[in-house]
């Protein structure tokens, strides 16, 4: 059994290298923290389209020295405030102004430009985190890598492996699994140049949804949410079922559709979590999707994620032992990222409602209503200022 640190710093285990397990990673290395990250993926990358980010999310990234990262692969969306009927009609636009736009990026860029910011000797790829065993000052990893069973030993565990986490599901074993929420998703990205400029919209059909924003390098991200009774839905030629379900859409809907390659339009069953009663377990944290997976409705998952791994970071930064360190973590986050989880798990009850009535009085009041309520409703979401963070680097990426 190996210990994750040599230097004598404090340890950390990191299990998962997506966006949250990347971002607790920069902000406790930051802090001084020894940090390994082991990713089940043995290529590191992010796969998936493109998303959004909002304000607090870049006030997050901001506060862990990435946000300039962010910023450099993302360009601003507008379609957080621009929603439109499928025959085009607007039932609310953005308002230059007043708005605030999100940051679209592709997933595997900002996944890119995290990465550089954890040296290569602190992350094992191809490494399953398979189980958790806790002892008093710290656990045992194991995990499974292709030349067999590994373990390592660290003072904390960030479980940030995903909705299906197997860090939460060690500890948590009663917990409940993942809920399916009768959605299913389709995303795409648009080749460079073939269909723009776009300026970020989402469009409100009866049972379904199709967003898109522009992305860096002319290319456009675009997803179709509809209803789906039960997950597994498979179809022989899914650009062809996108085309049915959108049928006579407005422009440039059909076109972004057309202007994706087949082959990497990505269908996806729409799962979330139950509310966590906890997400520490003595010295095993969970963090992103491993703690609180919500529906994309609010486009909120990864920004929650990045908001957990910088109080994550203020909270292991200072001198407090690391119990109360991780409970204190548990009091800040369970509120803010519960509430937000059970706003995306109601928000498409409505939104995606399938109901001709349900439908028509929702489009209504959202146009009499117009664009003041819904940036309300967002200004509301967003407004989350970081701890303030230590920004000495007590660890830095060569180079930075
Ligand atoms: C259709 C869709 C659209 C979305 N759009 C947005 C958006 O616009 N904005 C937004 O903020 N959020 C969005 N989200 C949510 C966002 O994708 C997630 O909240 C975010 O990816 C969570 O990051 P994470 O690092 O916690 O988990 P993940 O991204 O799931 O990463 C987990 C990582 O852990 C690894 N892993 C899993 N199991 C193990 C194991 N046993 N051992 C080691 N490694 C393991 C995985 O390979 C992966 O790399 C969207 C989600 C969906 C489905």
């Amino acid at each position: 059994m190996t210990t994750s640190s040599t230097r004598g710093e404090r340890t950390a285990i990191v299990a998962g290298g997506g966006i949250g397990g990347l971002a607790a990673a920069i902000g406790l290395r930051r802090a001084g923290w020894s940090v390994t990250v082991l990713e089940r993926r043995p290529d590191l990358g992010e796969i998936g389209a493109g998303w959004s980010f909002a304000l607090n999310a870049v006030r997050a990234a901001d506060a862990l020295g990435v946000g300039d990262d962010l910023r450099a692969v993302s360009v601003p969306t507008q379609a957080g405030a621009t929603l439109r009927t499928p025959d085009g009609r607007y039932l609310m636009r953005f308002r230059p102004d007043l708005d605030m736009a999100l940051l679209a990026n592709h997933r595997s860029d900002l996944h890119r430009t995290l990465l550089a910011h954890v040296p290569a000797e602190c992350v094992r790829a191809a490494a399953e985190v398979t189980g958790i065993e806790q002892y008093e000052g710290g656990a045992v990893v194991a995990y499974r890598t292709p030349d067999g069973p590994e373990q390592l030993t660290a003072e904390v565990v960030v479980g940030a492996d995903g909705i299906h986490s197997a860090v939460r599901r060690s500890v948590f074993p009663d917990a409940s699994g993942p809920v399916f929420q009768r959605i299913l998703c389709w995303r795409g990205v648009s080749a460079s140049g073939s269909v723009w400029p776009v300026e970020g919209f989402q469009t409100w059909g009866r049972g379904a949804r199709f967003g898109a924003h522009p992305l860096p390098g002319q290319r456009v991200f675009w997803f179709l949410t509809v209803r789906q009774d039960q997950p597994g839905a498979r179809y022989d030629d899914d650009p062809a079922e996108i085309r049915h379900r959108i049928g006579d859409w407005h422009d440039p809907i059909t076109a972004l559709v057309d202007a994706t390659p087949p082959e990497s339009i990505l269908r996806h069953d729409i799962f979330d979590l139950d509310p966590l009663d906890t997400y520490t377990d003595n010295r095993v944290v969970l963090l992103g999707d491993a703690a609180h997976a919500m529906t994309p409705f609010l486009a909120q998952g990864a920004c929650q994620a990045f908001e957990d791994a910088t109080v994550l970071t203020a909270q292991l930064s200072g001198d407090t032992d690391i119990p109360t360190a991780l409970a204190q973590y548990n009091r800040l986050r369970r509120p803010r990222s519960q509430r937000v989880q059970r706003l995306a798990r109601r928000d498409p009850k409505i939104s995606l409602s399938t109901n001709p009535l349900a439908y028509g009085v929702m489009t209504r009041l959202t146009q009499m209503a117009g664009g003041a309520v819904a940036a309300r409703k967002s200004a509301r979401l967003w407004d989350w200022t970081p701890p303030a963070l230590d920004q000495h680097h007590a660890n830095p990426v060569e180079g930075e």
